[in-house]
């Protein structure tokens, strides 16, 4: 009987202990989920390819709990939001890749500039809505349902095109964002040093040769960053995303506080 007590005894204790472990576990996760989702997504696809399988399951795990905490966080803050807020959304989706160019694949680089946008709006005071945080990327149909209510509605795209060596920067709107247009165009200039498509960077919505895009008929803007099909222009942007994330920004800021 002393030996099945002892072992009852222990085996509460046990009990006890992991409950705590995994409480604490949970807290943590719980007050720093934001802050786990922002520094997973800095992280390099390549290191985070060095992850052993069976690691990798668990840290997928931890990081999926993550990200669905800091949204649950996050969603209080969309019934108390003021007059404006900025829509950053990025094409395609989790489903869709968009264009590829070998190992490069469109939705990956605009997600990361989305991410990175979210992340100086948010750092400037600016509310901010997103088709999804870290990897997650809604289909355009969640995203145009965004732009309603907001001071400026920005869609993240790369170009594409069968010749290589076609380059180049344009944002699409509909006539009276041009001049908008125009300066997130040019934002992007500055760090990539490309060129700027159409009437200096602006691309005319009704005149566009891919015809009605819902993005822009609703109010928004797509910007098309570079050309992934192009190897240099693609390598540059994927080094230099947050920079040129930080620059659109700017732009972005400077417009939702003169729409207030
Ligand atoms: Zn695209």
């Amino acid at each position: 009987m002393k030996l099945i007590d002892n072992w009852k005894e222990s085996y509460k204790l046990l009990t006890v202990k992991l409950g705590a472990i995994l409480s604490a576990f949970f807290t943590l996760l719980i007050l720093f989920s934001e802050q786990l989702v922002y520094l997973w997504n800095l992280i390099p696809q390549q290191l985070k390819d060095m992850i052993p399988d069976n690691a990798a399951a668990w840290v997928g795990g931890i990081i999926a709990i993550a990200m669905t905490l800091a949204r649950l966080k996050k969603q209080p803050e969309l019934h108390e939001q003021p007059l404006g807020f900025v829509t950053v959304t990025a094409g395609h989706s989790n489903m869709d890749p968009g264009a590829v160019n070998g190992g490069m694949k469109e939705s990956d680089f605009v997600v990361t500039i989305r991410n990175a946008l979210a992340y100086y709006l948010h750092e400037a005071g600016v509310q901010v809505k997103t088709d999804g945080i870290g990897t997650q990327n809604d289909p355009l149909s969640s995203a145009v349902k965004l732009i309603k209510g907001s001071s400026v509605s920005l869609e993240v795209h790369m170009n594409a095109a069968a010749n290589k060596s076609a380059v180049g920067i344009e944002t699409i709107s509909l006539p009276k964002d041009k001049l908008l247009a125009q300066k997130i165009s040019k934002a992007v200039q500055k760090v990539t040093g490309s060129k700027l498509r159409g009437d200096n960077g602006w691309i005319d919505q009704s005149k566009s040769a891919r015809g009605k895009l819902a993005f822009v008929e609703n109010g928004g803007l797509i910007l098309e960053v570079g050309f992934i099909s192009n190897d240099a222009e693609a390598n540059l942007i994927q080094s230099k995303a947050w920079l040129i994330a930080k620059e659109i920004s700017k732009v972005l800021i400077e417009h939702d506080k003169k729409a207030l």
